[in-house]
């Protein structure tokens, strides 16, 4: 971990920040100045290139998000090395691919824990360190799948819809704490997380370019600029929102 200065004592979380869309808001965050503490369970830095300046606010920790002794102390470490954590970036994600007969109840947990407890969890901790910091930001990662049903993804399904009911009651609730909750809907976004089902499924990339107005991929970075509005003071007076970062797929007929 980065010593803290006098100037920069703040800085947001970010789980999941090793690759894809968490690397690519941890690199937007600190490119627009923010100290950034990334966590995964592999602890590496964003896998993206950043000019040293930028790379020098980041910070990466090891934490398993659905392991909350891990968790919590990720978090007791940075709060006690002199960190104020002004943000909270619940973005690690897992996706198992079962029709809700074949799913086991190991691979509903897995899913349902990481994508979904995580966020419950990460927030629980963070809540009593923002308001020490006089309020936060929380931006939860949905999904097109908050809104849809997919025949394949049950769990899935259920843990990104979640995620918005979870924005909505955590911003109704700490709202008066100067907390505002929000949550992103990433269209089909171009990651390890579905590059095996955008090369495997036959159709899928045809389908997804086909119905997403903008007529491609979404690439990480597409979400960055959503991100740090909603960590920024610009969205003060937003709360329980789920922002969709689609290209537009969620509003074709
Ligand atoms: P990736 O698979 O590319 O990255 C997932 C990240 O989460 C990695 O940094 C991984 O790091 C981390 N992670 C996974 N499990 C855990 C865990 N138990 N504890 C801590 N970190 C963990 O996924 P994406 O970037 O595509 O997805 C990020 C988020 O966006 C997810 O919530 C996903 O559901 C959501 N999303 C993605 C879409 C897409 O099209 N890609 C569309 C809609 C939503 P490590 O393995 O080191 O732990």
């Amino acid at each position: 971990m980065h010593e803290p200065d006098e100037q920069g004592r703040d800085c947001i979380v970010v789980t999941g920040a090793s690759r894809g869309i968490g690397a690519a808001i941890a690199l937007a965050l600190a490119s627009q100045g923010r100290h950034v503490a990334c966590l995964s369970r592999s602890g590496a830095l964003p896998a993206c290139a950043a000019p040293p300046e930028v790379a020098a606010r980041w910070m990466a920790a090891r934490a398993d998000v659905t392991n909350p002794v891990t968790l919590a102390a990720a978090l007791r470490r940075l709060a006690g090395e002199g960190w104020r954590i002004k943000g909270l970036v619940n973005n690690a994600g897992v996706h198992i691919d079962a029709p809700s007969e074949q799913m086991t109840l190991q691979q509903w947990h897995q899913v349902m824990d990481t994508n979904l407890t995580s966020a419950f969890l990460c927030c629980r901790a963070a809540h009593p360190l923002f308001k020490q910091a006089g309020g936060g930001k929380v931006i939860n990662i949905g999904s097109m799948m908050s809104i849809f049903g997919a025949p394949y993804a049950p769990a899935y399904g259920a843990s990104k819809g979640g995620i918005v009911q979870l924005t909505r009651a955590m911003a109704a609730s700490w709202a008066a704490d100067q907390i505002q909750v929000n949550a992103i809907l990433p269209g089909w976004i171009a990651t390890d997380l579905t590059q095996a089902a955008r090369e495997q499924v036959p159709g899928l990339n045809e389908r997804v370019i086909a119905r997403t107005a903008a007529g491609r991929w979404g690439q990480p970075a597409d979400l960055a600029g959503t991100a740090v509005f909603l960590a920024s003071a610009a969205s003060d007076f937003v709360t329980g929102t789920a922002i969709p970062v689609d290209g537009g797929y969620s509003i074709a007929a």
